[in-house]
């Protein structure tokens, strides 16, 4: 499913991240920056050794914020490591810092010239954050990035699972 928001598309696909031929994927990271499981994992895993080794050079990067390397093997040219909110009760700052990972990754990605962007469902694994709630910020946030910035054409949410696939499918509806 897609929608058209100021001459840019917004896409929510099911599928995996690692395999997607746009200019960056985003990676749901730790403040470390030096690998993790699920997407982190996967990512690492199938971009090989050159992230990790750029990934050493940038001192960590804080929840809410995004930092750029190469994508190494994948597909795509480059790799957004963003550091989402570990989910604890919603009166944390939670959304203001996972609507913070969307707008932080899309402004390094206008930064170097990305044109195409792949998210997956930040903060919606291991740090447990609420799935329809996420979706909503996350498409949310997206759109009025794209509302108010040229130069990104697409981006797309890569969703691993029904149930996110499900929730950003919905959200993009309502948005
Ligand atoms: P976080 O720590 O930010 O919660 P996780 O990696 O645990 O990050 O999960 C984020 C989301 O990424 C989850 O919805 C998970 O199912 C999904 N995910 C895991 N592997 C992949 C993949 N290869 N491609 C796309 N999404 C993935």
């Amino acid at each position: 499913m897609q929608k058209q928001v100021s001459g840019a598309v917004i896409e929510v696909v099911q599928g995996d991240i690692t395999r997607e031929c746009v200019d960056a994927i985003v990676n749901a990271a730790n403040e470390s920056l030096l690998g993790g499981g699920g997407v982190d994992g996967a990512i690492h895993r199938a971009g090989g050794p050159a992230i990790v080794a750029e990934c050493r050079k940038l001192g960590g990067c804080k929840t809410g914020d995004a930092k750029i390397t190469t994508g190494g093997r994948l597909p795509a040219k480059h790799v957004i490591h963003t550091v989402g909110p570990r989910y604890r009760d919603g009166t944390r700052g939670e959304a203001e810092l996972l609507a913070s990972c969307y707008r932080r990754s899309l402004e390094v990605a206008l930064e170097n010239g990305v044109r195409s962007v792949a998210f997956p469902a930040v903060s919606c694994g291991v740090y447990g954050y609420p799935i329809p709630e996420a979706a909503r910020i996350a498409v949310g946030t997206v759109k009025a990035f794209l509302e108010t910035h040229t130069g990104i054409e697409r981006v797309r949410f890569v969703l691993f699972g029904p149930d996110t696939f499900n929730a950003f499918r919905a959200a993009l509806e309502a948005a």
